[in-house]
């Protein structure tokens, strides 16, 4: 059997590395050769023994996700449509500011969480995404990006991709031993090297995982909120009442213990006349009042087939407004990449559900 790089940390590359008989040292020659210089061919890794090549070429592959399609937004936004098997499909979207850029990454195919305003949550859930898959989205970004700006593809002071956020489909917690040694690639001197502050996981809230990503590999967090009751989060997003409002915000507090920032950032999508009042805004403040936080609101992005609206423009700036106001720092996320269906909650790949069968297989039972 083959093994695929990509997906193996500082750790599993050693195991791999020992089992093939080779010096420690040389795992950390062959992690800078896949994800620093992306190279996929070890015929071409010049510093590495011919006969260790010829093993290599023999045990091991370099296989990112192969692009779908790849397209451009008039914002300069960028997305890939990546094949994940058997009809699936997930995506990757490339967002360049003038200070830096953030890729936005899928963890699964599909999710099985179901939110009400989110088009992933619609598609149902085919499968976790493995680390290779995970990791294999920064490796195809930075190569793409890497012609794409005519830099040289050694020339690592250019970093394209500064910041990266686990913010595409799937909900990352539930495919938690599959992201965590993604996160510790992204982290890793030798591969990526993004400082903890510029790897952001964004979740639902399911607590028991908080937790545990706090002890294991604390990097940036955000939770999705976009409720201040748990009457209207059940409504909206059905894990609410698995983890409620109250523990939620609980393991939020508990995770800044070990948290690479300060505060938690706190996504809120605005639904007009469902989350936007003053009384909401009101609220979240006082929700908010014990947990050091910064809010994103997310003006909602459509998608066919749904009765949700985007709050107006007018609405978003005095809810920001009232936040700002009582001492939270508030931004307003703004919607890029609109016109490929590349924004937030409009990533809908492609799913061959499989829940819905297998609730019709329970029944059967
Ligand atoms: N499952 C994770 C991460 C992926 S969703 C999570 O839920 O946090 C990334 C962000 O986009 C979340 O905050 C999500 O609530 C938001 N989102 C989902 N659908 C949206 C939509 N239609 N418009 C705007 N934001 C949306
Ligand atoms: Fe899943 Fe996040 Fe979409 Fe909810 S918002 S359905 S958790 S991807």
């Amino acid at each position: 059997m083959t093994t695929n790089l990509l997906g193996l940390d500082a750790q599993a590359l050693e195991a791999f590395v020992a089992k093939i008989g080779e010096k420690p040292f040389r795992a950390k020659q062959l992690m800078r050769w896949v994800h620093r210089y992306r190279e996929s061919c070890f015929t071409d890794m010049s510093d590495l023994a011919k006969t260790l090549r010829e093993k290599l070429t023999e045990a091991a592959v370099v296989a990112a996700p192969r692009v779908i399609s790849d397209g451009s937004s008039e914002d300069g936004t960028r997305k890939w449509l990546l094949d994940a098997g058997n009809g699936n499909a997930v995506e990757t979207v490339f967002i360049p500011e003038a200070n830096r850029g953030t890729l936005c990454i899928s963890t699964q195919a599909g999710c099985t969480l179901a939110c009400e305003f989110c088009s992933t949550g619609k598609q149902g859930f085919n499968r976790n995404l493995t680390t290779a898959e995970i990791v294999g989205q920064l490796w195809l970004a930075n190569r793409a990006l890497a012609v794409m700006s005519h830099d040289e593809r050694f020339a690592l002071g250019k970093r394209v991709v500064t910041n990266v956020v686990l913010m595409g489909m799937g909900e990352p917690l539930l495919n938690y031993d599959n992201v965590v040694p993604a996160l510790r690639l992204m982290l890793d001197d030798n591969a990526y090297g993004l400082s903890r502050r510029r790897v952001t996981v964004s979740t639902s809230g399911i607590v028991p995982l908080i937790d545990r990503l706090r002890d294991e590999c604390p990097v940036a967090l955000a939770v999705s909120l976009h409720a201040t009751s748990d009457a209207l989060r059940d409504r909206l997003m059905p894990i609410n009442r698995k983890y409620p409002l109250r523990e939620l915000l609980a393991a939020c507090v508990r995770y800044l213990d070990r948290a690479p920032r300060d505060f938690i950032t706190f996504e809120y999508v605005m639904l007009s006349g469902v989350n936007d009042g003053e009384h909401h805004a009101r609220e979240l403040a006082a929700l908010l009042a014990e947990v050091p936080s910064k809010v994103n609101l997310i003006p909602f992005n459509a998608f066919p087939g749904l009765e949700f609206e985007r709050s107006s423009r007018e609405v978003i700036r005095r809810f920001s407004d009232f936040l700002n106001t009582a001492g939270i720092v508030t931004t307003t996320r703004k919607t890029r990449g609109e016109d490929i269906d590349a924004a937030c909650g409009q990533l809908a790949g492609q799913v061959q559900d499989r829940t819905r069968r297998l609730i019709r297989m329970e029944k059967v039972a």
